[in-house]
């Protein structure tokens, strides 16, 4: 593991997606790694109740899991997923036919998809992500 890129990535991130990482994601995560997002958490002045809190709101939510237990993000953001649906999906470009898909989403993409500059439905697909969705069961 790489520890600069990890701390020059925990400084770029979000304040919910590194408390994210120390919380719902913490078990699949390396140790050294959840150290330092913890320390970027402390130098934003993130208390570790505040820590405690998102943990329970997560829970409260609720959110899946994969077979192997990891938790199933959400196809449009780094948050956990709450919702499996199927959504029509364009693949590769606008000018070829939707096909229906299997989406996972989290609480705030469930209510409602991020859109493109035209008002259509963005699809999220990072590398990492499309490696947690073809593992997707159910
Ligand atoms: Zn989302």
């Amino acid at each position: 593991m790489n520890l600069a890129r990890v701390r020059e990535d925990a400084r770029r991130t979000s304040t919910e997606n590194l408390l994210d990482r120390v919380t719902v994601y913490r078990a699949e995560t390396e140790r050294e790694a959840v150290d330092i997002f913890e320390s970027e958490l402390e130098a934003r002045g993130v208390t570790s109740a505040e820590i405690e809190a998102h943990a329970a709101m997560r829970e409260k939510d609720g959110f899946l899991r994969h077979e192997d237990g990891s938790v199933v993000r959400c196809n449009y953001c780094p948050r956990p997923a709450t919702e499996h649906k199927w959504k029509w999906h364009r693949l590769w470009g606008w000018f070829l036919p939707m096909i229906p898909r299997y989406a996972h989403l989290c609480k705030e993409h469930d209510e409602q998809l991020p859109t493109d500059a035209y008002g259509r439905a963005m699809h999220y697909d990072m590398a990492q992500e499309v490696r947690h969705e073809d593992t997707a069961v159910e």
